[in-house]
C-alpha cells in the first residue's frame, strides 16, 4: 500500500467513526406538570364516565451535536407558585407544576437561549404553556396547526424575535434522520409526534396527544374533542407503522404510570 492510499483510508475510517459517533447525544424527560380531570370519559368517551384521572405532562430536551431541541412546555411556570393548581377547560381540569421548567433547565446547565429548536406537538395550553421563554429559537409548528392557533382564542405566547418555522408534513430536525417531527394530525389540526433514534435506547416515539393514555392506545378511543376523528386514526395507524418499522417504544405523554416509570432529568436517555 503506498502512502497515499494509507493516507486516504486513514481519513475515511476517521470520517465514517466521525458520522458514528454523531447524532443524538442525550434525551433528558422533564417534569411539565400534572393534568387533574375530573371526567375521565373526557378523553375515553364512554368509558369510566365520571372517574377522574391525573395525566403526566412531560417536556423531553434532547442534546445533539449540533443543537438542542426542546419538545413541548407544559403547563405554564407560575402554576408552581398556585398552591390550589390552575383550573381550566370551565372547570374540567386543574393544572399543576411541581417544579418550573425554567428551574430544570438551569439545573442542567441549558439556558433559553441555547435551545436551538422549540417544537410544540400542538398549541393546548398545557404544551404551550412557557413558549415565551424562547424568545430566539426556531419555532418548529406545522403550518396549520399555527394558523388554527392563531385564529382561536387562545393564542401561544411566542417569542417576538423567535423564527416560526411552518412546516407541511413531517421534518427531519438535524438533517441526519435522528430527530423526525412526524406529522399526526387529528387531535388538532397540525398535531404532531416526534420520533428519535437514541444511540443505546434505539427508536422511541413521542406521542404529544395523539393518544393519552395506554387504554385509549389498546382500543383505539378517539376523544369527542379531537377536530377529526378519521385523522386521529389514520395518525394512530401511522405511529403503530413506525414502531413497527422501527421496534420504537411508544412514550404516551400523558399516560402518568408509564411515565412514572421513566427516568427524569438530571438523569437521561442516550
Ligand atoms: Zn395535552
Amino acid at each position: 500500500m503506498t502512502r497515499r492510499v494509507l493516507v486516504m483510508v486513514l481519513g475515511l475510517v476517521c470520517l465514517l467513526a466521525g458520522v458514528a459517533s454523531a447524532g443524538v447525544q442525550r434525551l433528558y424527560v422533564l417534569d411539565c406538570g400534572r393534568n387533574i380531570g375530573k371526567d375521565q370519559a373526557r378523553w375515553s368517551p364512554g368509558v369510566n364516565e365520571g372517574k377522574p384521572i391525573e395525566f403526566s405532562d412531560n417536556c423531553y430536551l434532547i442534546r445533539h451535536d449540533r443543537g438542542l431541541l426542546l419538545w413541548d412546555t407544559g403547563v405554564p411556570d407560575a402554576v408552581a407558585a398556585m398552591p390550589d393548581g390552575m383550573v381550566v377547560a370551565n372547570g374540567a381540569i386543574t393544572y399543576r407544576r411541581a417544579r418550573t421548567l425554567a428551574g430544570q433547565l438551569t439545573e442542567l446547565g441549558v439556558k433559553p437561549a441555547d435551545v436551538t429548536y422549540l417544537a410544540v406537538s400542538h398549541t393546548h395550553g398545557d404544551h404551550v404553556g412557557n413558549v415565551a421563554l424562547f424568545a430566539s429559537s426556531t419555532v418548529l409548528i406545522q403550518g396549520a396547526e399555527y394558523d388554527w392557533a392563531m385564529a382561536g382564542p387562545n393564542k401561544p405566547a411566542f417569542g417576538p424575535s423567535a423564527t416560526i418555522t411552518r412546516l407541511a408534513g413531517d421534518h427531519d430536525v438535524f438533517g441526519d434522520g435522528s430527530v423526525t417531527i412526524l406529522s399526526t394530525p387529528g387531535h388538532t389540526p397540525g398535531h404532531q409526534s416526534l420520533l428519535v433514534r437514541l444511540p443505546k435506547t434505539g427508536y422511541v416515539v413521542l406521542s404529544g396527544d395523539a393518544v393519552h393514555f395506554r387504554d385509549n392506545w389498546d382500543h383505539k378511543r378517539v376523544p369527542a374533542m379531537n377536530v377529526n376523528r378519521e385523522q386521529t386514526l389514520a395518525s394512530l395507524q401511522r405511529i403503530q407503522g413506525v414502531l413497527d418499522e422501527r421496534r420504537a417504544q411508544l412514550w404516551i405523554n400523558h399516560d402518568k404510570p408509564q411515565s412514572d416509570g421513566l427516568r427524569y432529568a438530571p438523569a437521561y436517555y442516550e
